[in-house]
């Protein structure tokens, strides 16, 4: 049994629902999922608490992905605040800095990570973090606004070692999706497998990224089997204590109980 975590179900992406999508994933040995609510409203951050109140194997992570920095005015973050403050978000994300598509300035971009990152503090919750392209940006910001307080989890890591190191210092956990079992992932499955067994977690981000041999493909939390037994191989481990190791990591992180 092993957790994702990190997807995305919003009705947007998946039209069979959100409980379908579940099905299929409980059906091929995922125990439970933390359901990021991001999006250009605050419909998605909706969502997931409700599904999160709703189902006892969801737990939501909300805030405000830096594609969507530039939308996020005082009346959004206000209600992000009271959302986030919920037993059911475990964590703040997923919050950071993606200067690939840039569709938010940098600026924008950076100021609601900071504000967010203060929210995270203030409520003693945990950080997820996206970070594309501002490997530096991304770290600094992380230090000098007292991230380590909460500490947190660096998603979909597609980053090398030295950025590991900082981001293990922080006191933020990997946590690898479908790219690390593409072929050209190479300094990805390096820091897979050397990382700390304890510092690891593995998620689908889906309905993007799908393992192999799914690439291509919508991605759905039941290929997360795919992308466990991928990490597993990579450092010599069977499959089973993977699994294992990785869903209590991802538990003791987000203070989920078994
Ligand atoms: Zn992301
Ligand atoms: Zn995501």
């Amino acid at each position: 049994m092993v957790i994702d975590s990190h997807c995305h179900l919003d009705p947007g992406y998946f039209q069979e629902g959100a409980d379908a999508v579940i099905d299929r994933a409980r059906a091929a040995g995922v125990e439970a999922f933390v359901v990021i609510g991001v999006g250009k409203d605050l419909a998605p951050a909706r969502f997931a608490v409700e599904l999160a109140a709703r189902r006892a194997d969801v737990h939501a992570a909300i805030g405000v992905h830096p594609h969507d920095a530039a939308l996020a005015d005082e009346a959004a973050l206000a209600e992000i605040e009271a959302l986030a403050a919920r037993p059911e978000v475990v964590a703040v994300g997923e919050i950071g800095l993606d200067y690939h598509y840039m569709h938010s300035a940098r600026d924008a971009q950076q100021g609601v990570f900071r504000d967010l990152i203060g929210l995270a503090r203030r409520l003693g919750k945990p950080i997820v973090v996206h970070t594309r392209e501002a490997a530096e940006d991304t770290l600094a910001i992380l230090e000098r606004e007292g991230a380590r307080e909460v500490g947190g989890i660096i998603h979909c890591f597609s980053e090398d070692r030295a950025f590991a190191e900082r981001a293990l210092a922080l006191d933020f956990d990997l946590s690898f999706s479908g790219i690390v079992t593409f072929r050209n992932a190479r300094a990805i499955q390096e820091v897979a497998a050397w990382a700390p067994g304890d510092r690891i977690l593995v998620e689908t981000d889906s309905p993007y990224l799908a393992p192999i041999p799914f690439r291509g493909k919508r991605c759905e939390p039941a290929h997360l089997l795919h992308t466990a037994r991928h990490v597993a191989a990579l450092r010599g481990e069977p499959f089973e204590a993977l699994a294992q190791r990785t869903a209590e990591n991802t538990r003791r992180r987000l203070r989920i109980p078994a």
